[in-house]
């Protein structure tokens, strides 16, 4: 080998550059500012009002020849806040709402003698509570801060002490730390947050700091705290173990978006084939707006390919809701017709294209194009009615959406069982939405399916859809949920007529995470609520198993749905995000697993009678409304609420003064069923007189 004397001389420098170290930066900023730009409070967490609508920093500083770098600390950005530099832009904050020290370079020239002025502002008029500050000025290029002190780290699978792909999250001071990695064919980086498959090595300046490594929540994560100095090499072994046993269930994440082919967030698809395999991902659906996109080749590009198997997908995104489509034949077959303007249509177009079996309903409390699925205008929650007369013809929903959190973790819960009470099987889903590499990562939300996953990178696709329509799922954020009704009916199945019927709950989490309720449904309707206890625990993985019997009776056919609850994690190495579109500034973040709905024929007639199908029963054999009440008796509220419909369609005057009178006499389940349809059907009939039908 040939080496000249230039290359040589190159090497010596780059040698000396990283033995080299920087003066110590200075503090522009110590302290940290509440600042934001509009008049209403975003979140109730922060208190009293901000300082300023924007940032302005005024210090002296003396011309520079060479690259600068400013060291900004945020919190909670959503807006889009330029940073300004004697009028001069430097760049944008991170739009993430996670806590993060982040690097901003200044070109040379930007600096100038005497006093300097750095301002961070937004023109958004959307409220953005940020705090903001703990400023600090390097005079050294961003490249050279961040790459001081390298950091070689591998993270291994305790069980089988082989790398495995993982989430590597960097803290200082409890927040995201930029380090001087790019991503790569093996590293997807964001700040503090590189996913790999085992083996990172990143730059960082010189100080203290917490890494942890974890895969998704199946998996424990293991944490070092350490400090680095200058020009120092470190390296660090992890290992993690599979703590959450999921055996039988792939773990599917049916709303995956990227950069590349979405046209928005940040993911590149490249990034998105280490981040699914990072977060555990065994059965991703790959749903960009409106493209149908194959992952195939490049999982076994990047080496990826044995952990996951890929399924074609898209988000048909319409101007009338989005629904997630799959399995979708190739990647060549014509995509569903996006610009129909009805349901029937949009429904016909997705059924109608190769393969296609699963059409779920996405994030149907969220407004897109001024159109909100199950807003009041076009929609009764109580007895999932569509007021523009158009047929659901989804067979899924989803239930949890990770990046489109509701601000009432319940809210999706109550709107998928009052589907089912009205006959729609729709199978529940839990789902990521992620358009990102980490502000709203891939996995957080997930649907397990019931079906072999003892290979993940063979997962026969065909058996795995299969089962995700007839509802053999349990779903969630963060926690899993199995349940069984008396001993052998899971999700999806059906229990045949029994003296009595019981149900037993497993409730599985990480060490890292917390389960502290569990409420059983029957009918969508709570029947039981157990605070779940810390000496419940028998292993790692474990927040309980247990029994209860349930009030079925013998008269309605029923379903039975478990549902978990802990406290959301927020720590930075799988933080639950804040609600996307809030309803409230106040918010508790909740972990939460919803098991598939079992279903039980306890009328023993050999079918599955929905309450909307008894309700239709009763009103059609009884024409008047002290009669219908009557017949109730033996029946739930879901039963109820149809009733109340019924009797509303047949005369709005006669509901009023006659059957909503009588059901206030009636027992409290039924009479709050009809007050219920009532206020929300005369909140609809407002919503529609004030045309704000969107159609
Ligand atoms: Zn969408
Ligand atoms: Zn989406």
């Amino acid at each position: 080998m040939k080496i000249s004397v230039s290359a040589i001389l190159l090497l010596l420098w780059q040698i000396t550059a990283v033995a080299e170290t920087f003066p110590a930066p200075r503090i522009l900023d110590a302290a940290m500012h509440h600042v934001r730009n509009a008049a209403d409070q975003e979140w109730a967490e922060y208190k009293g009002a901000p300082e300023s609508t924007s940032y302005l920093l005024e210090f002296d500083a003396r011309a520079s020849a060479s690259e600068q770098t400013l060291r900004i600390v945020q919190h909670d950005v959503k807006q889009l806040w330029n940073i300004e530099l004697n009028d001069k832009k430097l760049g944008r904050l991170h739009r993430d709402e996670n806590a993060i020290v982040g690097f901003w370079t200044v070109p040379k020239s930007t600096l100038i003698d005497g006093q300097n002025r750095l301002q961070i502002s937004t023109t958004s008029k959307n409220s953005d509570d940020i705090r903001i500050g703990d400023i600090t000025l390097y005079d050294a290029a961003a490249t050279d801060v961040l790459s001081e002190c390298q950091v070689t780290v591998s993270v291994r699978d305790m069980t089988t002490g082989q790398p495995t792909p993982c989430r590597i999250t960097v803290l200082h001071e409890g927040r995201l730390m930029t380090s001087g990695a790019q991503s790569n064919d093996q590293m997807a980086v964001r700040p503090g947050v590189i996913y790999c498959t085992g083996q990172a090595e990143f730059g960082l300046p010189p100080g203290t700091y917490e890494i942890v490594a974890g895969r998704g929540p199946e998996y424990g994560i293991d944490v070092r705290k350490l400090t680095v100095t200058a020009a120092e090499s470190l390296t660090l072994q992890f290992s993690i173990e599979r703590e959450v046993a999921t055996d039988g269930f792939a773990a599917c994440d049916t709303h995956v978006h990227t950069l590349t082919h979405s046209g928005h967030g940040d993911s590149t698809v490249r990034e998105r084939m280490l981040t699914l395999a990072g977060e555990g991902i065994e059965f991703p659906v790959a749903t960009d707006h409106n493209v149908h996109i194959d992952y195939e080749e490049l999982a076994r590009e990047l080496g990826v390919r044995d952990f996951f198997t890929p399924v074609i997908g898209n988000e048909v995104t319409t101007k009338f809701g989005h629904f997630n489509v799959f399995p979708v034949a190739t990647a060549d077959v014509p995509i569903p017709d996006y610009k129909a303007d009805n349901w029937p249509d949009i429904f016909a177009s997705i059924y109608g294209t190769a393969d296609v079996q699963v059409a779920i309903l996405n994030h149907s409390r969220d407004i897109h194009s001024s159109y909100r699925p199950f807003g009041p205008e076009h929609h009764l929650a109580a007895t999932s009615t569509n007021l523009d007369g158009w047929d659901l013809r989804a067979n899924a929903m989803e239930v949890v959406n990770s990046a489109a959190q509701q601000t009432e973790v319940m809210q999706l819960v109550h709107d998928w069982m009052s589907q089912l009470n009205a006959g729609r099987r729709l199978t529940p889903v839990g789902c990521s939405d992620s358009h990102d590499v980490a502000r709203h990562f891939v996995g957080q939300g997930r649907t397990y399916i019931r079906c072999d996953d003892s290979d993940p990178g063979k997962i026969n696709v065909d058996a795995a859809v299969d089962a995700f329509v007839a509802g053999r799922v349990s779903i969630g954020c963060g926690l899993f949920a199995d349940v069984r009704v008396n001993e052998t009916a899971g999700p999806g199945d059906t229990v045949k007529e029994s003296e009595q019927y019981h149900a037993v709950v497993d409730v599985r989490g990480p060490s890292w995470m917390e389960a502290d309720e569990l409420e059983i449904f029957v009918n969508g309707q709570s029947v039981r609520t157990l605070k779940l206890q810390v000496g419940d625990r028998s292993r790692a993985g474990v927040k309980g198993r247990f029994k209860t019997q349930l009030p079925i009776s013998a008269s309605q056919d029923a379903f039975v749905v478990a549902v978990a609850r802990g406290p959301g994690v927020r720590k930075l190495y799988w933080p639950i995000a804040k609600p996307y579109q809030p309803t409230s500034p106040a918010w508790t973040p909740t972990f939460i697993a919803v098991t598939g709905a079992v279903w039980i024929d306890a009328d023993g007639d050999g079918r599955i009678t929905s309450a909307k199908e008894y309700a239709a029963d009763i009103c059609s054999a009884v024409g008047d409304s002290s009669r219908v009440l009557e017949r109730l008796k033996t029946f739930d509220a879901a039963v109820a609420v149809h009733a109340a419909e019924l009797l509303m369609m047949d005369s709005p005057e006669k509901f009023v003064s006659g059957a909503l009178r009588e059901a206030r006499k009636n027992r409290p389940d039924i009479r709050a069923a009809f007050e219920t349809f009532y206020d929300q059907w005369q909140q609809s009939q407002r919503a529609r007189a004030a045309g704000t039908t969107g159609l």
